[in-house]
């Protein structure tokens, strides 16, 4: 990989706190834009190159509307250039809302007696993954409460379950996770269990707004949190996935900090993370948040338009937190992955009734309620590949973002054949969606474009495969 010398790549060490606000700011403030300088700073990114701090700190200050929509042109140009028009789809399971810490902004926090507190039991996990299975999911998302009954043992376990449950043709191939820090002990547990993703968030960056929002608990500590991803790196677990809150301090300081993250696992593991999350902030039940920082709709837009330039090889991941109308105009801007038929009211998959969002049952209200076939229809109306594609976690590829970046026809040659192949076991194994017909014009519509006639030829013969009954063939 080939990172620019800059100063990080000296300084940090590994579990030593990175993030220096001053600093964060005093880049802010001190970016000088022009145009010329802004378009010297996209064509950067187009050419495939991270973007540093300071560079980043001249895209979020570039407010004029000629320039917001300058970046976001190279945002949708750089995500058709370089990921085709793949969307890898999952959904989230929530284990457990037991906490022990105190969240300002979340509805599971300790001191919010009115949530109905939830284990899922096995036979409920086992029920919950049938149906996502039944949906034609293949990728989930596991999510826990901080509490110390969910010890890395009982998150190995759950995981192992999931993986275990097979429903007629469907299977959960990847199971990532989002859970709290743990030891180092912890991780390779986690690890070994075949996990694909560990995700943490840090929230906010910003120290002192921190510790404003965590009020109690071991999520208290923000060292722990900042450098609880350099522990899983130590015992080998280098898929980890970064995010920030959106709402709680200012996006543009969050924007850097998520880049310093960048560079401080680069600079210390030589990998910088799989994917980067960053859902806004939604009503829960007794959030007490200051309404001050609350992120817009168009500075929403812009925010994911510049952090696809900033880390072009980064995955970035958009949640149903968001209406459906936001996510199709974000979409474009470069994210990489959606959730789709989400349910976070625990044990709510595999239980028939509608309910009514109920806060005291959810951490946080979501705003797109769609089915997953529903999102699939949407995405093959809007001639994106929806993609279940799991090959590169279970070949043992890491770095799968950074390979379709840099190694010449990776996405041509075994990104875009996967999605193609995982699209037509959905197809022909869940027929509940409108656009089927339009989907197999899209599957041969991206199979005559293909341009290696060997890879036509054996992707065509896969596709008759799975028409035949065969099912999880990927290259
Ligand atoms: N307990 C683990 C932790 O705190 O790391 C799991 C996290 S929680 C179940 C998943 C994420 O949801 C949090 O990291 C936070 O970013 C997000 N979240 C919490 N409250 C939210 C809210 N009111 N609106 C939107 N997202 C929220
Ligand atoms: Fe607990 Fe996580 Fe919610 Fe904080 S965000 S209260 S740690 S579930």
């Amino acid at each position: 990989m080939q990172f620019k010398p800059e100063k990080y790549r000296i300084e940090d060490k590994a579990h030593k706190a990175f993030i220096d606000g001053d600093e964060i700011w005093d880049t802010l403030n001190s970016a000088e834009i022009s145009k010329e300088r802004v378009r010297a700073i996209i064509k950067k990114s187009l050419n495939k190159n991270r973007l540093n701090m300071a560079e980043v700190a001249v895209l979020v200050k570039a407010d004029s509307p000629e320039l917001i929509s300058e970046i976001k042109q190279a945002a949708r140009d750089l995500k058709e250039r370089v990921y085709g028009n793949r969307i890898v789809l999952f959904a989230p399971l929530y284990v457990g809302n037991l906490c022990m810490n105190n969240c300002k902004y979340c509805g599971f926090k300790a001191s919010n007696t009115e949530t109905v507190r939830k284990t899922l039991t096995k036979s409920e996990l086992i029920s919950d993954v049938k149906a996502l299975e039944d949906n034609g999911q293949k990728r989930l998302i596991l999510v826990y409460g901080e509490h110390k009954i969910y010890s890395p043992e009982f998150i190995a376990e759950t995981v192992k379950t999931v993986y275990s449950v097979k429903s007629k043709n469907g299977e959960i191939r990847r199971v990532n996770i989002n859970a709290a820090p743990m030891d180092a002990e912890g991780f390779k547990i986690v690890k070994d269990a075949g996990i694909g993703t560990y995700q943490i968030f840090q929230e906010t960056y910003h120290k002192e707004t921190y510790a404003e929002y965590h009020e109690s608990g071991r999520k208290r500590d923000y060292d722990n949190r900042l450098t609880s991803l350099d522990t899983a790196q130590d015992v080998g677990l280098d898929d980890v996935g970064i995010g920030v809150l959106l709402g709680l301090y200012d996006w543009r300081f969050e924007m850097l900090a998520l880049v310093r993250h960048t560079n401080h696992l680069e600079a210390c593991y030589n990998v910088g993370p799989h994917t980067i999350s960053f859902p806004r902030l939604q009503n829960a039940e007794e959030c007490k948040c200051d309404p001050k920082y609350k992120v817009s709709d168009e500075d929403f837009a812009r925010f994911v338009a510049i952090l696809r330039l900033a880390v072009p090889y980064t995955g970035l991941i958009l949640t149903a937190r968001e209406p459906q109308k936001l996510r199709k105009e974000i979409l474009q801007y470069g994210c990489s992955q959606v959730d789709a038929g989400t349910k976070i009211e625990l044990g709510n998959y595999s239980d028939d009734e509608k309910h009514e969002q109920d806060l005291r049952k959810e951490q946080f209200q979501i705003n797109d309620t769609r089915s997953l076939a529903e999102v699939i229809d949407e995405l093959i109306e809007d001639e994106y590949l929806p993609s279940f594609c799991t090959a590169c976690y279970r070949l043992g590829r890491t770095g799968e973002h950074f390979m379709e970046f840099s190694v010449p026809g990776f996405i041509k040659e075994k990104c875009t054949p996967n999605a193609i192949m995982t699209l037509a076991e959905y197809l022909i194994d869940y027929r509940e969606i409108k656009n089927a017909e339009k989907g197999w014009q899209l599957i041969n519509k991206s199979i005559d474009k293909m341009e290696n006639a060997k890879v036509k030829e054996l992707l065509k013969d896969r596709v008759a495969r799975i028409k035949g009954g065969e099912r999880d063939l990927y290259f």
